[in-house]
């Protein structure tokens, strides 16, 4: 079962178009990496999965749900490209809230704080202002809000970016880790390497359109690097791919 599916999106933006016929899935308990230049389309494709914005044409489902429903979220983690958190609050106090708009119980609240603050490794800046926070540790914050209540699904928009090497090879772990226990994983990314250990499928996005899907192995030519495809794909562009009109 697919836990989301696009089936023939398109989202225009006045004249811009942003995606053409994407049709994209995700089987349950698998991890799909969305790879693509700048503007490729990457961000809006999370944003229609949820629900923030609604496509012109095509049909986005979320666990089975119309993305206008919010009962599709339920269960659902997400770590925008920006992570805007309220500066004047500690990081208990927000997590706190969140894990009650995540439907914890009361009594649940202060276990599952410790528990995702520890996860990530702030769980000894609970009492500090989110606004003290480095930029590496506020990633953490937004971290341990996505991993709220354990989700189902991971919608992740570039979540290393902006990170040092040890806290990318971080994050890859964590979503290695919540992905190995079953978690289904979107992860948006610039980071190849990053997309090629934490992803069984990769998906490549050029100009709105899917121009490339499937196993790393599938992607790659013989001893290519994925960076190398990559390049290949991007420069030979969507009209020479074929690919994703489906
Ligand atoms: P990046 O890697 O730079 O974050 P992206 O692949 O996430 O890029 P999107 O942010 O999805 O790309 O943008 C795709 C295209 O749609 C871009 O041309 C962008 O300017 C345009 N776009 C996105 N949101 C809007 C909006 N609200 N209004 C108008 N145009 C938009």
């Amino acid at each position: 079962m697919s836990i989301l599916e696009l089936k023939g999106v398109t989202k225009r933006f006045g004249s811009r178009q942003a995606l053409s016929s994407v049709d994209l899935h995700l089987p349950e308990g698998s991890s799909l990496g969305l790879l693509g230049p700048n503007g490729a389309g990457k961000t809006t494709v999370l944003r229609l999965i949820l629900g923030l914005a609604s496509p012109t044409e095509g049909r986005v489902q979320l666990q089975g749900l119309d993305p206008e429903q919010a009962e599709s979220r339920k269960g659902v983690g997400y770590l925008p490209e920006r992570v805007l958190l309220p500066g004047r609050l500690s990081v208990r106090h927000f997590l706190e809230v969140h894990a009650r708009l995540a439907g914890l119980e009361a009594g649940a609240v202060a276990d599952e704080v410790k528990r995702v603050t520890e996860q990530v490794g702030i769980s000894d800046r609970l009492s500090e202002r989110i606004s003290t926070l480095s930029k590496g540790l506020a990633q953490r914050v937004g971290f341990a809000q996505a991993f709220l209540s354990r989700p189902r699904v991971l919608l992740l928009d570039e979540p290393s970016s902006g990170l040092d090497p040890i806290g990318m090879r971080e994050v890859r772990d964590w979503i290695q880790a919540v992905h190995e226990q079953g978690c289904s994983v979107l992860l948006s990314s610039h980071l190849l390497s990053e997309v090629e250990r934490v992803c069984d499928r990769v998906a490549i996005l050029h100009e709105g359109r899917v121009i490339e899907e499937g196993k790393t192995s599938e992607i790659v030519h013989d001893g290519e690097a994925l960076e190398d495809a990559f390049i290949r794909l991007i420069k030979g562009g969507p009209s020479s791919q074929g690919v994703g009109e489906s």
